[in-house]
């Protein structure tokens, strides 16, 4: 009954800051470094001597704070803020974050990056119990749960939320005396804590957000835990002891900035052993040259290059002024901006057997015109070599990889896939070979990650996408989990 729809999933990034004079400024930087995970629309809740003041709008962080005046008024010396990531229909101006809400005994302001996967029944629960909401967004869910909640303190209260929503998700909170940050039970999206030189806790979804402000990392928030800053300082508490750490593998293959660390692995090492490993896995003899696909190949292209001793290779211009095209809503658009966004360096290409490395390979619209592109410029052959495994499965946890039919390796076996994209070869990633490669320390079930795009296991269950899942599943996709 609940359609595969994108329509909730959203991969986004927080930030808070708390005891500084200049937070919203701060906020703003931050925001700013955590751009790569949401350009549609961003915003800044400040706190000053107990009045919660928003600013937000669809755009970038500089379009959102293009008159500086707004950034002045949100006074205070503590902050939220968010950058969001949406997908078609629902980018409006008010599923924008953060939300702030002031009840009669209550102001609290709250972002979120990730997605619920039993947000819809929940909402639909709170809407027969008479909850109206004002957005789309499933992030108004947790403020529901909360009010409705019958314990006695809001810490209480935030817990007992945090317990019944389910899937991939951080959460920032602010009230008038706290703030609040939240890691799903699966430690499914990043969450860490930095503090400044003059004691301001900072929170952020990624490390690079705590480094470009100048805090000092402090640690990770993680599966289960709830961080609370106030004027006592920090505390951390648990609100589940029913953990399971799996981290989105694909913060490290794409989402995540390179300069950040995630449960303390450098992202751009990861991506550069990525590369190497595939190098042993599927090597390239003869090829020329090694290029990568700008920004998010460049260090597995890198680590593909020093594996093999083949020259590495600028072969691919980005221009920087164009956002990702996943943000297009339409697979028209996509391509117009795919088309705009990349051009290729016909002087280095020519003549060349060329390997091309990317770190995945969703619909397959990049990799095809990237080898039409490099075709065009005189490339002799171009092999493509994936720093991943095959995307199979959609993802539900908050990145927006979303309806079986949408990925290629979901209908397509790997030769077909190589003809359809017109490379002279193609291959990927082991699934070991990313495990190792990320080389997190933790146990099974699942090494510490999260790898449900790539073998269809979910650790935070399917709940309200579980039936339309079953249904839309392709042929290929039940073979692979049949161990076909
Ligand atoms: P495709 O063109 O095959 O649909 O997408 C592959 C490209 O999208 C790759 O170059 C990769 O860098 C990028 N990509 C991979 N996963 C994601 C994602 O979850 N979100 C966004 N925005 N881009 C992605
Ligand atoms: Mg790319």
């Amino acid at each position: 009954m609940f359609a595969e729809t994108k329509s909730l999933n959203e991969e986004c990034g927080v930030f808070g800051i708390w005891g500084d004079p200049s937070a919203s400024q701060l906020t703003y930087f931050g925001l700013h470094s955590l751009q790569h995970r949401g350009q549609e629309g961003a915003g800044i809740v400040s706190c000053d001597k107990g009045k919660l003041m928003v600013h937000r709008n669809l755009g970038l962080i500089s379009e959102v704070f293009k008159n500086l005046d707004d950034l002045k008024r949100l006074s205070g010396d503590r902050a939220i803020g968010h950058v969001r990531y949406s997908t078609s229909g629902q980018n409006s101006i008010e599923n924008v974050q953060p939300f702030l809400y002031h009840f009669y005994d209550l102001d609290i302001a709250i972002c979120h990056n990730g997605n619920l996967v039993n947000a819809k029944s929940l909402r639909r629960n709170l809407e027969e119990d008479g909850a109206i909401f004002h957005s789309t967004s499933d992030t108004e869910v947790l403020i529901h749960l909360i009010r409705r909640s019958q314990k006695g303190t809001l810490i209480d209260k935030i817990k007992e939320s945090l317990n019944l929503v389910k899937g991939g998700f951080t959460y920032v909170l602010m009230t008038e005396e706290k703030m609040f940050g939240a890691v799903d039970a699966n430690s499914l999206r990043p969450l860490v804590i930095g503090k400044m030189p003059n004691g301001a806790y900072v929170m952020a979804s990624e490390t690079c957000a705590i480094d470009t402000i100048g805090a000092e990392f402090v640690r990770n928030i993680n599966a289960g835990e709830l961080a609370i800053i106030d004027v006592d300082g920090l505390t951390i508490e648990k609100y589940t002891e029913d953990t399971t750490i799996s981290i989105a593998a694909m913060e490290y293959i794409y989402f995540a900035r390179p300069d950040s660390n995630i449960a303390g692995v450098n992202v751009h090492t990861a991506r550069k052993t990525m590369g190497k490993r595939l190098a042993i896995e599927s090597p390239m003899i003869n090829a020329d040259i090694v290029i990568g696909v700008p920004n998010s190949s460049l260090s597995a292209a890198s680590g593909f290059a020093e594996e093999s001793g083949i020259p590495y290779e600028m072969g691919l211009i980005k221009n920087q002024y164009v956002g990702r095209t996943f943000i297009q809503p339409t697979q028209e658009l996509r391509e117009l901006g795919a088309k705009m966004k990349l051009s290729a360096v016909k002087g280095v290409v020519q003549g060349k057997i060329v390997v091309m490395v990317d770190d995945s390979i969703v619909r397959g619209t990049t990799s095809s015109r990237i080898v039409t592109l490099l075709k065009e410029a005189g490339a002799k052959e171009v092999h493509v070599r994936i720093a991943s495994p095959p995307l199979m499965y959609p993802s539900f946890y908050g990145i927006d990889i979303s309806k079986s039919a949408e990925l290629i390796a979901a209908r397509m076996t790997i030769p077909q896939i190589c003809e359809s994209i017109g490379a002279d070869s193609l291959s990927f990633l082991s699934q070991e070979g990313l495990i190792e490669s990320i080389g997190l320390k933790f146990d099974m079930p699942y090494s510490g990650l999260c790898m449900d795009s790539f073998n269809g296991d979910y650790p935070a269950g399917l709940y309200d996408y579980e039936e339309d899942y079953l249904n839309n599943m392709t042929e290929i996709q039940k073979e692979n989990l049949r161990g076909g």
